[in-house]
């Protein structure tokens, strides 16, 4: 063993450990779970030179089982010095190492050095073996008789085992005095006395303290042999060597036994365990196949091999997949209505389409068909509707977030060939919610990625197809799973990303935005409560005015769904839970009861006259009301006030409307002129359309400019003459496209070149010609609903969008004048106070009759 021939540091890492105790040259296996032992396997095992190399000490944390504490446990003052022969890591179900580490020699703590983010120690080291001289004194008779006893226990099992037959050898081969501590890992033992065997320093005390073990071990072995005389022999020596190994319930096992190949492992119960599992579950034929071929393997299989968690892993995760269980469905449409109308204010169009849907698959009684896909901004409830869904249908819902997802093997798994291999999120989901049946919610199916590592909307068509999910085959299971129960849905803010072949899947609900009335209701029904009960606050304690929610809706979100809304609503409760609980701890503090008698709350309250205390022992002033004076108190000042009617306070600002995936959004077109050759410079992130509108602008101004007047710096009706354009986009990190900004750039430009104002309550979109026609654009509700929301009063837009205008509420249709444009004459018209200059107007008559 030769252990008296290495020298350990005299600092050592300490990796403690409550699953056993490591003696030096036995070998142990250790699970490393807790952060502190995290840490160390990372920084120094997996870094840097050879594992082999590196030194660790093993301490046996016996106080304190719960390893994941943060506070350090008392060591024991002994350890023992080892190195990982072998690590092996997996992220599932957490992230955890396996290491193999075989025990060199014993040391003392000398004293702690650092304890995060593990602890170090100065050490001793203890084992000094040299000392030992066989041959003399008491040690030496203790020596003999131990190993008299160990060959007595080895020759009492079946030589014929190769195991039984290396360990014979190496009894002899050895020096005496590593005996018992190899001898003391094999045998049975409990914790206590492997603990003291750590603590017995001395080689005479290790001696004394080993040979009991031993002659317990062998009359065991002696008792067990009367009862099996009947047995076969095969039995009787596989059992032998069993009840040696297994029925040691600590996993140490000699240095030297795991250099032989062997053929029996202290797994098989767990082995077994896992099969009678197996059995019990309802898996298809060709699953069971599958399972019981890993069985055998991992029968075979030495549990040190790296494979063996894995297969173990998996055959876990085949067990706890739901192969047969499914809840079952008890749709009522009429519960259903309520349930929907229950959880969601507004939204009719869609609660009117989700049940339809509903109705159809109750009436053909499957799921074959589109699958829904909600499209629209976020926080307008698209997946809180997912929710109610299943809830409708007494399904487990689950929520598969796609965003960035660019591999298909997160969607499909990894194929079981490497350490933190995985399934894929669907299957994972299965396993999380227990049943075949639930309500899967593929999250932002817009936002699925593609790279080298394979298309995942490939893998998710395969998931979605209703003739080819029920046999579903993920990577890493390697055997197909019927998805045809599952009910999918999905949730998008654009069409436009979304990979046709999944589009044409897929049956779309477009969810608008809301105006600022429905946000109030929402803000008043379901936002409210829902935070005042995450914060366990009462509408006794807390009052959120109507004023202060329209204020947070105009002054601090600018958003079409509600999520920010939420936010700050989350962000008042918080600062009224903190004043409510400052109150209540006050009140108790004070010892006064609410209401007293005045002599009473002179007595109780002597010693604390103050004005904080008179305070204090009044009744608290509950509801605390919040009104605009506290929002501004909470939140800070508006983020949103006053924006727009500051940023068109000079000529060349105009406000157009753009199209997002988040909603319609108002977007300032700003332009400047300074001398120069005629260039035209354009910052903001535009895309080519965009920027070829500009030239089109600039052109129909150009070829304009004596009708409208227009002059540059030198009154000159030649606008690039001596000067430079610049048109900026602000903001200028967000990428911009589209024909739209059109007349918004037009009306810019000639608010610069006129030196006139454009009306400060107004918003334009609409793509231009050169000839200066306004055509059509997309996106016109989500765009009017962005001009309200900034609570723009005039809304210009191209004629044949007029049709568009149906679609907007009534009252918010109301709020809004809307002017519909031919030409470019009347966009200017439109944007200017009192129309486009008067001189011009004139002859813009004029050119039209
Ligand atoms: P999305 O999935 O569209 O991004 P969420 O479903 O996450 O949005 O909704 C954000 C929050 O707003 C949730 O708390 C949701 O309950 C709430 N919400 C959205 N729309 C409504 C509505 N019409 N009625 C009630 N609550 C709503």
């Amino acid at each position: 063993m030769g252990s008296s021939a290495i020298q350990i540091p005299s600092r050592l890492p300490l990796l403690l450990t409550h699953e056993g105790v490591l003696l030096p040259g036995s070998s142990l296996r250790i699970s490393v779970e807790s952060a502190r032992n995290l840490q160390l396997v990372k920084s120094r095992l997996l870094r840097g030179a050879s594992v082999r190399s590196t030194i660790i000490g093993v301490v046996p944390n016996t106080r304190d089982p719960d390893s994941e504490a943060q506070e350090l446990p008392h060591l024991h003052r002994i350890g023992t010095a080892g190195i990982a022969v072998q690590i092996v890591g997996s992220n599932w179900p957490k992230p955890h190492y396996t290491l193999l580490i075989t025990g060199i020699c014993r040391f003392n703590i000398l004293e702690l050095v650092k304890e995060k983010p593990f602890p170090v120690a100065k050490v001793e080291q203890l084992d000094h073996l040299e000392q030992y001289t066989d041959g003399i004194g008491e040690l030496s008779d203790l020596s003999q008789q131990f190993y008299k006893y160990a060959v007595q226990l080895v020759e009492m099992l079946d030589m014929s085992v190769p195991v039984v037959a290396k360990l014979r050898h190496l009894l002899d081969s050895l020096p005496k005095e590593t005996l018992p501590d190899i001898l003391a890992s094999i045998i049975r033992t409990s914790t206590n006395e492997k603990l003291q065997i750590l603590d017995a320093v001395g080689l005479e005390e290790r001696f004394k303290k080993t040979i009991p073990l031993l002659v317990r071990q062998i009359e065991g072995l002696k008792l067990l042999q009367k009862t099996w005389k009947s047995k076969p022999s095969d039995e009787k020596r596989i059992v032998a060597i069993r009840s040696i190994r297994k029925n040691n319930q600590i996993p140490g096992r000699p240095l030297h036994l795991d250099l032989l190949e062997q053929e029996d492992e202290d797994d098989g119960d767990d082995v077994v365990i896992l099969e009678k599992k197996i059995k019990g579950t309802n898996m298809p034929e060709q699953a069971m196949k599958v399972c019981m071929k890993e069985i055998k393997r991992l029968k075979k299989m030495p549990q040190s091999m790296p494979e063996f968690a894995l297969t173990r892993n998996y055959l876990e995760l085949m067990v706890e997949l739901p192969w047969n269980k499914s809840t079952t469905d008890h749709l009522d449409l009429h519960a259903a209505r309520v349930l929907l109308d229950h959880d969601h204010y507004a939204m009719q169009k869609l609660k009117q389409r989700v049940l339809e849907y509903l109705a159809v698959r109750q009436l053909k009684n499957n799921l074959k068909g589109p699958i829904l896909c909600f499209v629209g901004p976020p926080g307008v409830g698209k997946t809180s509707v997912g929710r109610s869904i299943a809830k409708t249908l007494g399904r487990e819902f689950y929520r598969i977030a796609l965003g960035g997802v660019c591999d298909q093997s997160d969607i499909r798994g990894h194929r079981r060939t490497y350490v933190g291999s995985m399934p894929g999120r669907i299957v994972n989901g299965l396993r999380t919610v227990g049943v075949s049946n639930p309500v899967f919610l593929l999250d932002e199916i817009d936002k699925l990625g593609k790279s080298l590592q394979g298309d995942p909307a490939a893998a998710l068509l395969e998931v979605l197809d209703p003739e080819q999910n029920h046999s579903f085959t993920d990577h890493y299971l390697n055997v197909s799973f019927d998805l045809s129960q599952v009910l999918f849905i999905a949730t998008a803010n654009t069409t436009a990303t979304i990979p046709p072949a999944l589009l044409d899947r897929m049956e779309l609900i477009q969810v608008p935005g809301y105006i600022q009335e429905e946000k109030m209701e929402i803000a008043h029904r379901h936002l409210i409560p829902k935070q005042l009960e995450l914060h366990g606050l009462t509408p006794q304690q807390i009052q959120i005015q109507q004023e202060a929610t329209e204020g947070i809706i105009s002054r601090y979100t600018r958003e079409a769904g509600v999520r920010s809304l939420e936010r700050k609503i989350g962000a008042i409760c918080r600062a009224v839970a903190v004043k409510v609980a400052e109150t209540q701890h006050k009140v108790t503090k004070s010892n006064c009861p609410p209401i007293t008698e005045k002599e009473d709350k002179e007595s109780v309250c002597e010693e604390t006259k103050d004005d904080s205390i008179t305070d204090v022992a009044l009744p608290p002033e509950m509801p605390i009301v919040i009104d605009r004076h506290a929002l501004k108190d909470i939140l800070g000042p508006p983020i949103y006030e006053m924006e727009v009617s500051q940023r068109l306070s000079q000529p060349g600002v105009a406000i157009g409307l753009a199209w997002t995936p988040l909603g319609g959004e108002i977007m300032f077109v700003e332009a400047s002129r300074m001398e120069g050759e005629g260039q035209l410079t354009l910052t903001g992130q535009l895309g080519d359309v965009m920027k070829e509108s500009a030239h089109l602008a600039i052109s129909w101004l150009r070829s304009n400019a004596k009708k409208y007047h227009l002059t540059n710096a030198a009154g000159s009706f030649d606008l690039l003459d001596n000067t430079d354009i610049h048109l900026h986009f602000p903001a200028g990190a967000v990428t911009k496209d589209g024909p739209s900004a059109g007349v918004t750039i037009v009306t810019c430009l000639a608010s610069l070149f006129s030196g006139y104002l454009v009306r400060s309550d107004v918003a334009m979109t609409g793509e231009i010609t050169l000839r200066g026609l306004v055509l059509p654009v997309g996106g016109i509700k989500d765009k009017v609903l962005a001009a309200h929301r900034a609570g723009l009063k005039r809304v210009i837009l191209p004629k044949r969008n007029e049709k568009d205008l149906d679609e907007i509420p009534a009252n918010m249709r109301e709020d809004l004048e809307f002017v519909t444009a031919f030409c470019l004459d009347d966009v200017l018209n439109a944007a200017f106070d009192g129309g486009f200059p008067a001189e011009s107007r004139h002859s813009i008559l004029n050119s039209k009759l």
